[in-house]
């Protein structure tokens, strides 16, 4: 798969009852996005897609950052 926030080669962790992506990418990390926020998160420039990662990960801090709707609102304007 490809890694929805930096777009390099990613591997998809998603257990089959989860509804999104878990992802584990040698760039970003390991995240899981829920699908609502998938199209959210690819309408987003990299930078942007870049900033909600980081902001999710600010959010976690040592568990697995979710990106969800907090990532977005405080989030990026370009
Ligand atoms: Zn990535």
């Amino acid at each position: 798969m490809r890694c929805p926030v930096c777009d390099n080669s990613a591997r998809d962790h998603t257990p089959s009852e989860f509804h999104g992506i878990v992802v584990s990418c040698a760039t970003c990390g390991n995240y899981d996005i829920a699908d609502e926020y998938l199209d959210e998160l690819r309408a987003l420039e990299t930078a942007g897609r870049l900033e909600v990662l980081r902001k999710a990960k600010q959010f976690a801090k040592f568990a697995r950052p979710s990106i969800n709707r907090h990532c977005f609102k405080c989030g990026y304007s370009p």
